[in-house]
Order: C-alpha cells, then sequence, then structure tokens
C-alpha cells in the first residue's frame, strides 16, 4: 500500500508499532551486551542503570559519539532507518557535526509547518564498520567495487563516518529538502541521491556530483 493512501491515524499506529518492534529489539541487543559482561545466571531483572554501566567498558572506536552507550546498542542503532533527527540520545543523531543537527532539525520543523508530515533520516553518522558492510552489500548488489562506489563510499571517504552527511526520508520529505535545504544553510551533494544533505560551504552549494564516486 502506498504511504499516501494511508489514514493519519493508521500511519501514526504504524509508526508506534516499528517504535516498540525497535524498542524491543533494543533491549535485546543491550541484554545481550550485558550477557557477553559476564553476568550469565542473573535473573534479567537488572535496572537500566545497571545494564548502561555494565555496557560501558565494551565502547570501542566510538567514544565521540557513544559515551557510555553500549557498543551493542551504537550498533543497531545506526542500521535503523528511521531515525527521529531531534533524538539527541540516538548514536546516529548524536554524531553529527553539531551545525548539520541543527540545521537538519530547523528543516524539519519547518517542513511540518509546510504540510510535510513524516520527516525523519534514514541515516546519520555511522560507523566505519556499519559503512564497510555497506559498501560489501553494495559490490553484490551492483556486481562490481567500481559501480558500488557509485552509491556508496568506504569508511574512510564517507561524510557519514565523518559525521557530516544526513540522508533524509521519506520521499516527499527528501522532495522538499531538494527545493528548500538552502534556506537552512545545507545542499544535496548528489544527482543520483536526493536524500543526502551536507552542510552549505561559505561560498554557497557547490554543483551537484553525478553519484558519489564523481
Ligand atoms: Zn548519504
Amino acid at each position: 500500500m502506498r504511504e499516501l493512501d494511508v489514514p493519519a491515524r493508521t500511519r501514526l499506529a504504524r509508526s508506534f508499532g516499528a517504535a516498540v518492534i525497535i524498542a524491543l529489539i533494543l533491549g535485546a541487543a543491550i541484554g545481550f551486551a550485558t550477557l557477553r559482561g559476564g553476568d550469565q545466571g542473573n535473573d534479567g531483572e537488572r535496572s537500566a542503570a545497571t545494564v548502561s554501566s555494565a555496557g560501558r567498558g565494551e565502547t570501542t572506536g566510538t567514544a565521540a559519539v557513544g559515551g557510555g552507550v553500549p557498543t551493542a546498542t551504537v550498533k543497531a542503532q545506526v542500521r535503523e532507518t528511521r531515525i527521529d533527527p531531534f533524538d539527541a540520545s540516538h548514536a546516529a543523531v548524536a554524531g553529527l557535526d553539531a551545525t548539520l543537527r541543527e540545521r537538519i532539525q530547523k528543516a524539519a520543523r519547518a517542513a511540518a509547518d509546510e504540510g510535510v508530515d513524516e520527516f525523519w533520516l534514514t541515516s546519520g553518522w555511522r560507523t566505519s564498520e556499519y559503512q564497510q558492510g555497506l559498501l560489501n552489500a553494495g559490490v553484490k548488489k551492483h556486481g562490481s567495487l567500481d559501480a558500488a562506489l557509485r552509491w556508496v563510499k568506504t569508511p574512510t571517504t564517507s561524510e557519514h563516518v565523518k559525521g557530516a552527511a544526513a540522508d533524509v526520508g521519506p520521499t516527499a520529505a527528501a522532495y522538499w529538502m531538494d527545493r528548500n535545504a538552502e534556506r537552512f544553510g545545507l545542499c544535496r551533494t548528489y544527482a543520483n541521491e536526493i536524500w543526502h544533505y551536507e552542510v552549505r560551504p561559505a561560498d554557497g552549494c557547490p554543483p551537484q556530483k553525478g553519484d558519489a564516486a564523481g
């Protein structure tokens, strides 16, 4: 069924359902991290605070973003595709460059004021490991590394890994961004990616590159 055909209440219910599922997945991930932390035999009635401190020692390579957030949680979060741009506790949002995050949030508010009823990030900050996974999947999908690089950068070249890019969804929100991003100091980077936005350089938005390889 197309999104446009779904009554608002149904959409809301579906969003809520997705949130519950995500919460369950995160809960499972945190539980798993806790088990790995040497808590086998525990009855599972641990408080959130205890889980958080148990996971602290496992944070690797994401200190700038994760702080005390368990690695398993960060891994799960960066794979999500409906991310609330105002959720500062979400790794994909917390890891964004502060200027980019503020401008995306301003744009999201304006979009809502202008009748765009759904606006989320399909991706924000990514771990290097996740970026590599996307590239590997791209090679499978497109048949070669060269073909994949038109759509997915490497962990060392990706703006997402640097926290310098945000992907906007759903499609209607991405189209709204295409028309309005510059008002908020943001630029669409690639001709083949209507969803991908970065902070506008001081001298204005550069001409769009054809694709991620260009
Ligand atoms: Zn992107």
